[in-house]
């Protein structure tokens, strides 16, 4: 494989644990619609769809991206927490490890899980951290201080070592190849296109794409050329986008017109709403799903220029594979 890409985190703004309520309730409907006599119980369950079972996914955004011989990290949301523990099976877990964790920002969603990255704790390990912005020691710093957290920044065990992103420039990580765009976003937050052996992976969140034409994308645009897989922003349905102008987020046909158009072949969608219940990101991914299926049927009568999209809204714990 070129690149494989495992969604740690999917969820927007706020780690959103499933209620007790909701997980009896789905129990309870699951348990009725099984019946015992003529179906196996592992083929059943996965037949469920996420709004009736398992959901989507609470934790907030982190990715992974492996290339046969490297790994990298994008942000340290909540996610991160169970990466970490991932981790220490290998070099990370004897103090022999070394982490390239990139951030696309600062904000707490993006950030919250790093007090719990049990690597960082470990002396010998050593986190190369990425970003455009240039404070990212000052953030470290002030996570990592009480009384927003007993360990303070200097007793921690790992190496931290920072190093400067420069926008819309290509930087070697081993064999991958990572390049910063700079997405809309009320703080500067960059994108990462990040290739190998032939395969691209666009991580576009968080956006609103307030910038979606070619014209207006300017220096930004090769972010959506070129790409197998790009994930997107969708926090809010198409009708709530129109509201929350300037909130810093998109919808899913924002993402699928840039996609279109520019010919991706895959997209995914996360940074789910935590105000959101599964039911609701099922019903948006409906709605999604009508609105592509127009498109589509209105090219096609037009004869315009509309490249077809594989396409579907991410979960925690997804793996995609180019
Ligand atoms: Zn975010
Ligand atoms: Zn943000």
């Amino acid at each position: 494989m070129a690149l494989t890409v495992k969604l740690w985190g999917v969820r927007g703004s706020l780690p959103t644990p499933l209620k007790p309520t909701v997980i009896e309730e789905r129990i309870v409907n699951t348990l009725k619609n099984f019946d015992k006599s003529n179906q196996d119980v592992n083929s059943f369950i996965k037949g469920l769809e996420h709004k009736n079972f398992g959901g989507y996914g609470g934790n907030t955004a982190c990715v992974e991206v492996k290339s046969p011989n490297h790994r990298i990290i994008i942000d340290a949301g909540s996610g991160i927490r169970q990466l970490g523990a991932e981790l220490l099976a290998g070099p990370c877990g004897k103090g022999q490890g070394t982490v390239d964790l990139l951030f696309t920002h600062f904000h707490w969603d993006h950030l919250v899980g790093l007090p719990f990255f049990i690597p960082i704790f470990i002396p010998g390990n050593i986190i190369n951290v990425y970003s455009v912005q240039t404070n990212a020691e000052e953030v470290f710093r002030h996570v990592f201080q009480k009384p927003f957290f007993p360990v303070p920044y200097d007793r921690l065990g790992a190496t931290i070592k920072y190093h400067k992103l420069d926008p819309r420039e290509p930087h070697m990580f081993g064999e991958l190849q990572v390049t910063p765009y700079q997405l809309d976003h009320p703080d500067p937050c960059w994108g990462y296109k990040i290739q190998n052996a032939g395969k691209t992976f666009s991580y576009c969140v968080d956006t609103e794409c307030i910038r979606a034409s070619r014209v207006d994308l300017g220096a930004d645009l090769p972010l959506y050329q070129d790409v197998d897989l790009m994930v997107f922003d969708a926090q809010y349905t198409f009708s709530e986008a129109m509201e929350k102008i300037d909130w810093g987020h998109a919808s899913a046909p924002v993402g699928l017109d840039v996609a279109m158009r520019e010919g991706i072949k895959k997209v995914i969608f996360i940074h789910h709403d935590p105000a959101a219940s599964d039911n609701k990101i099922a019903d948006a991914e409906k709605q999604t799903r009508d609105y592509y299926e127009a498109c589509i049927k209105e090219g096609k009568r037009n004869k315009l220029p509309i490249n077809p999209v594989e396409w579907e809204f991410g979960y925690e714990g997804m793996e995609i594979k180019l």
